[in-house]
């Protein structure tokens, strides 16, 4: 589920449009066994094997798992650590480059001067805050745009995983940000009213809100944020949707009906998600892993299930809440620090003041950067659980790993410990083959 790293984002308000956190992330306890589909499976070759291969693995889970990683081409192996390292730099920059855009907006007091701005356009507080919102969003893609095209378009294309040219990739990108900056204007006439009524104690009902307006929006992602970018249809395939409903059924999941979306306009990553809060669920899956195996189907839908029984998005904004307490309790201490210091400066009229809010979003975002091993780990952890649900479920351990293997695409194989730690959001494909393969040797299957 990468529900931390975008619920993070909608709670930074999402500054980083194209960094993949977007709504629909967070929308579901999503995610994304992600790998390569058959269109690039040229470049992305690795070594096809039959079920008499399958059964002539050893028993033992190390050494089957190094038999699949085995099957990983140098190539595709040196291709993948320097694609997943070179996203810890660029959440570095990233996290510098709203730093610097926050700085820009306060020092030279522009932000002081668009809050003045919208209040003569808007007489009530709210509505002044939620232009400026709109505002901020605005600012921040456009000064953040030249890191997000390369970041998203040229260095995906770079990799062979983006599909579109690049009109239609600003299209999506444009869309997003009319989503995004909806977004801002109501969680900062949200917030800013709550600040200025709750007073001292505004970290306490701050979070308050701010959970309330992420339950919101994950109730409404899947629904109306998701089809703004891409179409979803019942599954046509119906060897396919009887499969997933199978499992669906037999843990009680409550659908009828299997979505598929067109995830291969813009990307050949396989993912698929169950998603729904307070009653509802929904079961999707992506035009990418319909073109894999059935094994590796079952699989992955059995890993999003776990997701769903498991309850892990509820789990996870408990988790996120707590986090954002403390975070809170940070911001309003460094807040309060640096406003007693240079608020006359940049002409920031307190805690309250909407003109504050790069401040805001600057020191919250450090707070989050330095956590970040700690939300991956509470993701991993979640995704590790759900591995080994859908294991149980499912009972593909081999679909569990060719997929695994596919999702080397984009994500470092066979990291060391401490940088599984600090940067992984799931496992890695050893984790995960192992896992799989201990299944095997545990549940004595072919
Ligand atoms: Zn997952």
């Amino acid at each position: 589920m990468k529900a931390f790293r975008s619920i993070t984002a909608i709670l930074l308000l999402a500054l980083s449009l194209a960094g993949g956190a977007r709504a629909q992330a967070a929308a579901a306890p999503a995610d994304a066994a992600s790998a390569s589909a058959s269109g690039t499976m040229a470049k992305f070759h690795i070594r096809p094997v039959d079920d008499a291969w399958r059964a002539s693995l050893p028993r033992n889970a190390d050494a089957a798992t190094q038999a699949y990683l085995d099957r990983l081409p140098a190539d595709v192996v040196t291709r993948s650590n320097a694609y997943f390292e070179g996203g810890y730099w660029l959440q570095l920059w990233n996290f510098l480059l709203g730093l610097a855009i926050s700085c820009l907006l306060l020092r030279r007091r522009i932000s002081a001067r668009v809050r003045d701005a919208c209040l003569r356009i808007g007489r009530f507080g709210a509505v002044r805050d939620a232009l400026y919102g709109v505002f901020f969003s605005v600012a921040s893609f456009v000064l953040s745009l030249p890191l997000t095209v390369y970041q998203g378009f040229f260095r995906e294309h770079q990799y062979g995983m983006a599909t579109q040219t690049f009109v239609p990739w600003l299209v999506d990108q444009l869309v997003m940000l009319a989503a995004q900056t909806a977004a801002f204007a109501l969680a900062l006439a949200v917030l800013y009213a709550v600040i200025r009524r709750t007073g001292e104690r505004w970290w306490i009902w701050g979070t308050v809100a701010t959970m309330a307006m992420l339950v919101f929006v994950v109730m409404i992602g899947p629904v109306w944020i998701d089809p703004l970018t891409n179409t979803y249809k019942p599954v046509s395939d119906p060897v396919i949707k009887a499969a997933v409903l199978q499992m669906a059924h037999a843990d009680e999941v409550p659908v009828d009906e299997v979505y598929e979306f067109d995830a291969s306009r813009q990307t050949t990553r396989v993912s698929a998600n169950v998603s729904g809060i307070l009653g509802t669920a929904s079961v999707r899956l992506n035009d990418n892993l319909l073109r894999t195996t059935l094994p590796e189907i079952r699989a992955v839908m059995g890993h999003e299930l776990g997701h769903f029984v498991m309850n892990h998005i509820y789990k996870g904004l408990c988790e996120m809440t707590l986090l954002i307490l403390v975070g809170f309790v940070f911001a309003k201490w460094a807040l309060d620090a640096m406003l007693r210091r240079f608020g006359a400066a940049w002409g920031v009229r307190g805690a309250g003041d909407v003109a504050g809010f790069p401040l805001f979003i600057a020191v919250f975002s450090a707070f989050m950067f330095v956590t970040t091993p700690i939300t991956n780990t509470l993701t991993r952890t979640q995704e590790i659980e759900a591995d080994r649900f859908g294991l149980n479920l499912a009972r593909e351990p081999h679909g569990e790993a060719e997929v695994d293997l596919k999702l080397t695409e984009y994500r470092k194989p066979d990291p060391g410990p401490i940088e599984e730690f600090v940067f992984f959001d799931h496992p890695s494909t050893r984790h995960r083959v192992h896992d799989a393969m201990q299944w095997r040797e545990a549940m004595g299957t072919p």
